[in-house]
């Protein structure tokens, strides 16, 4: 077994000079962590397992040196690299990823451009990734896909490798769909059908994962059941794995000789002024311009602490040629250079400012100094800085200011937590970190260090792809659910040797997809030309419906077809004309239809549809959310109302509706079944009324489900076009039967 791990950025920094390739492992949050999994998979529960790593070698390669980085990065790294020329990484990167998705998903519409062009080379580069991925997979292979660059390919993937192991992890925050709904309706259908490609779907909070379920459910009309979603025929899961850190390599960085001097070496710079600590990418959502004000309304507030304190800011230099990041680093250039100017004396600078990445080894020696780590950001999918810090100080002192508004928040309530847009609270929290006793420093880290210590990177990484084996499991079970090919051949041979044949069918959502108005789903060409292929076969059939009469008529009137209309309640005998089946009154309508009414004022989208003995209200079209609360409402109330009346209460598919009792879509089946000798009977239908029918027929007949949810039913079909495929294999059969029947047409 294989875990193919996709991403942007391939782990390696790859250059070219002087035409001779360099390659050298490259740095980052999502690279350390996976490398980190990766080198202790031995140790994980993928033992034995080998990896590959797919994604872009970080710049535009000469053609001749293509073969030899192809070579060398699977030789020297297990890399696999996808050529992108720099226009298409423009539009793809700066453009579409950066330019929409990052801003949008962190909350700045504001920020957000909207461009066709962009989206084009969004989708173009995807499919470029699934043509690499393709070509490495193998059967047993495990695909992990990471983060919003990507998030078209499982979906992508799926159509080639419909049973392949597919995992998809966001790294960055998935917006509530109010914020969500601001992409363009195609785009944004085309993205969550893009990730539903995966089987398992993975965010770093608890809230991010409710935010994309719901915008599944109110974008694609997606039902979730704790987290689980059908969507293709498929269980698919979104499930939270807040991503975490290797926690020992930090712990352990204290006992490094070079980290300790360098430790040392700042301590003696900064003589016994009490360090403030700020690390992060220059990007519009980390909120360094917020900290900083809120560092100088604290030195405004705070004159004893003037010459006693230092903020170390560190700004690692990203998305350098674009614009805006330009003018943010301007206003953090001047800011810095104004708190400077005002407070600073011959013998302290108030910030020291530096614009630059470090490596792992001065990094921590910079966690090890800093008595605060100040982390701010307006938005963050996770924000590692803050757990690395935690994790870095072995003696378990130091203080964690956190912004409520990053992900790492949600685990790490131990830190003195604000929210960075109320500059009073940072300067507050400035006082409350610095005068903070020991004894409760050591308190707090404690507990976010036990928790960090447990859930740390490889339990991350191990807990997802551990999660994804378990679902494959599942969809093996559910799977198996369904027809499969060899029973269905047994279905049209046991047809095709019967002397007298009976089909008992359902329409809607068995021979007819759901439509939004029910009454724009007219039986096809299709459907209507193979049933008259079986009726001319001399196969019985009888189509079993909740809909009325007049609609059955129109529709099947035509056809040499027995027909059940309102449930059981109207029969229509081969040849013959309808009948009530029972004495049935509709003298509980006047009760039912004002509640009903009343519901649709309340519930736009929603409608009444009359039948002679039945009434329902369809709440296909309405907005989910508040339809499946208001279907609630009405069954309770329509139950307390007509409590003695002869009707009965029925859910189904986005329908509530009320019929007479005494007869159902058992007792229509049992009439036609007492009026005819069969040895072949195929009963099939898609909600809980069917379930009458499934136990009306004998043991022996062949029942089927459409759909995947519990029956009594003996056989699944995933959808319509299964049931109509295996209805053309039986109308296929050459008829071995006896003339057309006319059973069905004798009245009892
Ligand atoms: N980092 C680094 N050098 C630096 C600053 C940061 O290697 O000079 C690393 C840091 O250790 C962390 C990552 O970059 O692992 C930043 O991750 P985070 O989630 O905090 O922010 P992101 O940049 O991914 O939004």
């Amino acid at each position: 077994m294989r875990i193919i791990i996709v991403s942007n950025r391939l782990p390696i920094a790859v250059t070219e000079t002087e035409g001779k390739l360099d390659l050298k492992p490259s740095v980052g949050g999502l690279v350390s962590g996976l490398n980190a999994y990766l080198d202790s998979l031995e140790l994980s529960s993928f033992a034995g397992a080998d990896h590959l790593w797919i994604g872009w070698p970080g710049g535009t390669i000469r053609e001749r040196n293509k073969k030899e980085l192809e070579a060398r990065a699977l030789a020297e790294f297990k890399a696999q690299p996808v050529f992108i020329s720099e226009k298409t990484m423009d539009k793809f990167y700066h453009g579409f990823s950066n330019k929409t998705i990052w801003s949008l998903f962190h909350y700045f519409p504001a920020y957000t451009s909207y461009d066709e062009d962009f989206w084009t080379e969004y989708v173009h580069v995807n499919e470029l990734f699934c043509q690499a991925v393709l070509q490495a997979y193998r059967p047993g292979d495990v695909i992990w896909i990471h983060d919003y660059h990507l998030m078209l390919l499982p979906a992508l993937l799926r159509r080639d490798l419909p049973d392949a192991s597919i995992g998809f992890f966001l790294h960055i925050p998935f917006p509530s769909f109010e914020i969500f709904r601001l992409l363009p309706a195609r785009w944004r259908a085309e993205i969550l059908e893009g990730l539903l490609g995966a089987d398992l779907i993975g965010f770093h909070t608890h809230d991010y994962t409710q935010y994309f379920l719901r915008c599944v459910l109110r974008i694609l009309g997606h039902e979730q059941n704790v987290g689980q979603v059908m969507a293709g025929g498929r269980i698919i899961r979104a499930d939270t794995f807040p991503m975490g850190i290797d926690f020992t390599r930090y712990q352990h960085a204290a006992d490094d000789l070079e980290i300790q001097e360098e430790r040392d070496r700042l301590r003696s710079i900064l003589g016994d002024s009490r360090v403030i600590l700020s690390v992060d990418r220059l990007d519009f959502t980390k909120g360094i311009l917020n900290r900083l004000q809120g560092y100088e309304t604290f030195l405004r507030d705070n004159p004893h602490w003037h010459g006693r304190v230092v903020l170390i800011m560190v700004v690692v230099p990203s998305r350098t040629g674009v614009e805006r990041y330009q003018i943010m680093k301007r206003q953090i250039d001047e800011l810095v250079g104004k708190i400077n100017g005002k407070y600073s004396s011959l013998n302290w600078t108030p910030v020291i400012y530096q614009y630059k990445s470090l490596s792992f080894k001065p990094l921590t020696a910079l966690y090890g100094v800093a008595d605060v780590a100040l982390v701010t950001p307006l938005r963050d999918g996770m924000n590692l800085v803050a757990k690395e810090y935690v994790a870095a100080r072995p003696d378990r002192t130091g203080v964690l200011i956190l912004s409520e508004l990053a992900g790492v928040a949600k685990e790490l309530g131990e830190a003195v937590i604000i929210n960075p847009n109320h500059i009073e609270e940072i300067t507050e929290a400035l006082r409350t970190a610095l005068e903070m006793p020991v004894p409760e420093q050591i308190r707090r880290n404690t507990i976010m260090q036990t928790r960090l210590k447990r859930y740390n990177v490889v339990r991350w990484a191990d807990d997802f792809l551990i999660r994804l084996r378990e679902l494959k499991d599942e969809q093996r079970v559910f799977n198996a659910r369904f027809l499969s090919r060899h029973l269905r051949d047994r279905i049209v041979s046991d047809f095709r040797d019967s002397r007298r044949s009976l089909l008992l069918l359902d329409y809607d959502g068995t021979l007819s997809k759901f439509a939004e108005d029910p009454l724009l789903v007219p039986p096809s060409a299709d459907v209507i030309d193979m049933l008259r292929r079986l009726r001319e076969g001399g196969t019985d059939v009888v189509i079993i419906s909740g809909r009325d009469r007049q609609t059955l008529q129109v529709w099947f009137g035509m056809l040499d077809l027995g027909l059940v209309a309102e449930h059981g309640v109207w029969i229509r005998p081969v040849g013959n004309e309808w009948n009530l089946v029972i004495r049935v009154t509709a003298d509980w309508k006047p009760l039912v239809i004002p509640l009903m009414e009343m519901y649709c004022d309340q519930l736009p989208g929603s409608f009444i549809e009359e039948k002679e003995y039945g009434v329902s209200w369809h709440y296909r079209k309405a907005d989910p959310e508040p339809a499946a609360q208001r279907a609630k409402e009405l069954i309770d109330d329509l139950v307390n109302l007509t409590a003695n009346a002869q009707i009965q209460v029925l859910q189904g598919a986005k329908v509530v509706e009320v019929k007479s009792a005494g007869v159902s879509k058992g007792t229509a089946a049992a009439w036609f079944l007492a009026r005819g000798e069969y040895d072949f009977i195929l009963a099939a239908g898609d909600d809980w009324t069917d379930e009458d029918l499934f136990s009306a027929v004998p043991a022996s007949a062949y029942t089927l489900k459409v759909g995947a949810t519990q029956s009594h039913a003996r056989f699944h079909l995933r959808g319509v076009p299964d049931v109509i495929a295996l209805l053309r294999d039986l109308a296929d059969q050459s008829p071995a039967q006896v003339a057309p029947s006319q059973v069905l047409g004798k009245l009892a």
